[in-house]
């Protein structure tokens, strides 16, 4: 089976029916030129590598992170999924560009490597196979910068360059990411085998994630919904609980996914497919990134709506194993299905509240009402302002000080006549990264900052006086200063053409010093750009699915 033959005939086109995944195999010529464009040292440590193994100065790396040199032991496969795609249903999807090298076990942990844009698998349709250097490099970015910043996401290994031309609306140089996470199952995973009405493989499916990922699902006595429900409406609420932490974290960080289409739903809780994401500049709940989704299904402020969607469609086939198997399903698992997407909903809630409290410095003290009362307040400020959204709450960081330090001679607790020259300042440097305010008259702009002050003095003071002073710092740690906005991003990945080691900087900036308000020598320059305003050119970007 190791001849060239084979290997083209697994990476043909077709419909598979009774099987989870194909062999597949990486384009023979895909490393013609290729050069390491960047590597994780965090994601290599995860899986116990050498640095070494990983320095553009080791001519195998290349090779082997664009798949032209096969891994000793390793024999790539491709995943076979469905999915419903901007609500409708799309039958047969599958990797088509992604293949998985093996999975490497370690201190207790497994993580499955995947090559993606390694050339064409069985599940390519009529697309190429290959990915450019933009997304590429997005993607490579985003994981790794996504995990710095505490949200749960898949992670990237290497990103290589290579010469192959690849054609999208123009021609363009290709690239190869290499991905991690513990699995790449998906919701789709199980609505493929469910709509084939091919239920034993279904069955041998769920029983393998519970098995491998979900294992506390099987132990005696452990229902964690505190339920008598069948291990596959169970598994449904563990999934749903992670799902509902990682949209929580995206909203609380500002993350657009842009395309959560039941195929880009993990079945860990994990972000994954970083394709058209943004993160907001401009604090907008409708901002919509993907620009192949005009109507806006994937908005920002649709996401926790978007996740329940896709998770009733998870429903359907794990209630298929539930109870006797019979459909329509019994009024009891309906009943525990039921149950099961209302926690979703909680969870998402006590989780999102949870996130904003610690951005917002409330720490010591959970109140029901924090979100209503102090949060929503500030983002309905922000969305008046059109402000930028990273830009506000890193600057928040510095209100506590500010505000618990004027004295109540200044003025009655409470009083909006409170005058302080730093507060004044923080709000006209909030002013300054307000794209509505910019663009408006006098009138509507002192308005705006009267009422933010009068928010400050009059809500969150109060709020704080049960903190003290010192949440200032803890907020840091929370509120990063370095997002990969679009803007940053198409910055990159021009300069890598000409420089790649900006990678690197971008790399270090985005994950080590996401969080830091000093930065070493070397990342000086690139960070006073990136935490300044958005340029005129990146207001707006949008990307596309063409990638
Ligand atoms: P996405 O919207 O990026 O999650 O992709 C949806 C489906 O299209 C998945 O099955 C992908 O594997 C497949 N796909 C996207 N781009 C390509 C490509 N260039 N070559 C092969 N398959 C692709
Ligand atoms: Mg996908
Ligand atoms: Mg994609």
């Amino acid at each position: 089976f190791e001849s060239d033959v084979f290997d083209r005939l697994f990476c043909t086109p077709r419909t598979v029916r009774g099987a989870l995944w194909s062999w597949a195999a990486p384009a023979p010529n895909n490393c013609d030129n290729s050069r390491l464009a960047g590597v994780s040292a965090a994601a290599a440590r995860l899986l116990g590598l050498p640095r070494d193994a990983f320095t553009r100065e080791n001519s195998s790396s290349p090779a082997v992170w664009s798949g032209c040199q096969r891994l000793p032991g390793s024999r790539p496969w491709a995943h076979c999924y469905g999915g419903h795609q901007f609500g409708v249903w799309a039958d047969q999807l599958g990797d088509g560009r992604a293949m998985s090298l093996g999975q490497v076990r370690v201190n207790g942990g497994c993580w499955e490597l995947q090559l993606k844009g390694a050339g064409p698998t069985a599940y390519a349709r009529f697309a190429d196979g290959f990915a450019v250097r933009r997304s590429s490099l997005r993607e490579f970015l985003a994981a790794e910068h996504m995990a710095a910043l505490r949200v749960p996401t898949s992670r990237a290994l290497a990103l290589v360059y290579t010469d192959r031309a690849v054609v999208r609306e123009t021609p363009e140089k290709g690239a190869v990411v290499t991905r991690l996470a513990p699995s790449w199952l998906r919701f789709g995973s199980f609505e493929l085998p469910a709509a084939r009405r091919d239920v034993a493989l279904l069955r041998q499916l769920a029983d393998y994630l519970i098995k491998h990922h979900y294992p506390e699902l099987l132990l005696p006595g452990s229902p964690d919904d505190g339920s008598s429900a069948s291990v596959y409406v169970r598994l449904l609420h563990a999934i749903a609980q992670r799902t509902a932490d990682m949209v929580a974290a995206w909203q609380a960080v500002g993350f657009c996914h842009g395309v959560m289409n039941t195929d880009n739903m993990s079945a860990l809780g994990l972000t994954i497919d970083y394709g058209p994401y943004a993160f907001l500049d401009a604090y907008d709940p409708a901002f919509v990134c993907n620009h192949s989704d005009p109507g806006g299904r994937y908005a920002f402020d649709e996401q926790p709506r978007v996740a329940l969607w896709n998770l009733i469609r998870l429903a359907g086939p794990l209630a298929q194993l539930a109870g006797d198997g019979g459909d329509p399903p019994s009024s009891s698992v309906v009943d525990d299905v039921t149950r099961t997407l209302n926690a979703f909903r909680t969870r998402y809630s006590s989780c999102y509240a949870d996130l904003m409290r610690r951005k917002f410095g409330l720490l010591s003290q959970a109140r029901d009402d924090d979100v209503e009362i102090v949060i929503q307040p500030f983002l309905d400020l922000l969305e008046r302002g059109r402000t930028d959204y990273s830009f506000a709450m890193r600057s928040l960081c510095d209100v506590p000080g500010l505000l618990m330090g004027m004295a109540d001679s200044d003025g009655p607790a409470g009083s909006n006549a409170i005058c302080c020259p730093e507060l004044d300042r923080h709000i006209d440097a909030l002013a300054g990264r307000s794209r509505a305010l910019l663009a408006c008259d006098k009138d509507v702009a002192s308005s705006w900052r009267r009422d933010l002050h009068a928010y400050y003095v009059n809500v969150y003071r109060p709020r704080l006086q049960v903190e003290g002073d010192h949440v200032g710092a803890a907020m840091r740690d929370v509120n990063p200063r370095f997002v990969l906005r679009n803007w940053v991003a198409q910055d990159i990945i021009e300069r890598a053409e000409h420089d790649i080691t900006c990678i690197d900087q971008a790399l270090e900036l985005l994950t080590t010093y996401a969080f830091a308000d000093h930065v070493p020598e070397h990342l000086a320059d690139m960070a006073e750009r990136y935490a300044g305003p958005v340029p005129d050119w990146g207001e707006g970007l949008q990307c596309s699915c063409s990638s």
